[in-house]
């Protein structure tokens, strides 16, 4: 399957799956197995949570990772790096970053990946800010809680559009 095939997979050229960014919807893997989300949903979810693995946190211990699929139907994986100057990249940020320096032009969708026993695994506010500006059109949001096993056990999924509702970007410039 061809990463073309793969999009259409995720139902993006789908008229339920428009209909499903405009809300929010958690699963737990107790409910409904991996195996019944979309196979590019499962992949951005895998990259995500393999990249959380690379994350520098030495300050607040909380690793994150994040995968793109961006315009050209590529993935770009990124995890928090903290510095002593408290300005460190969070997840997003440094996958945003890797797509931008890459020359890709938006995101397309995006899976967050971090330990939290309570859920609930979304981008903060600055990242929504960025995620934002860098989406092409509703850009669908895959949050991945593992538990202590670093195994999914929750997954949630929303979109920017609901995260940041009439959201104030580039486009308003
Ligand atoms: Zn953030």
């Amino acid at each position: 399957m061809d990463l073309h095939e793969k999009l259409k997979a995720l139902g993006a050229e789908n008229a339920s799956f428009h209909t499903r960014l405009k809300k929010y919807e958690t699963f737990t893997l107790d409910d409904r197995g991996i195996g019944t989300f979309f196979p590019l949903e499962q992949e951005l979810m895998a990259k995500a949570v393999e990249i959380r693995k690379n994350a520098c946190e030495p300050y607040s211990h909380f690793k994150v990772g994040a995968c793109i699929l961006g315009s050209g139907h590529k993935f770009y994986w990124g995890a928090n790096v903290e510095t002593a100057d408290y300005r460190g990249l969070h997840a997003e940020e440094s996958a945003i970053a890797n797509m931008k320096s890459h020359g890709a032009e938006n995101i397309l969708a995006i899976a967050v990946a971090m330990k939290n026993s309570d859920g609930f695994p979304m981008p903060c506010g600055a990242c929504r800010q960025k995620l934002y500006e860098f989406s092409e059109g509703n850009t669908p949001i895959i949050g991945v809680s593992l538990n202590d096993l670093n195994h999914i056990w929750r997954v949630d999924l929303t979109s920017i559009g609901y995260l940041l509702p009439n959201a104030f970007g580039r486009r308003n410039l």
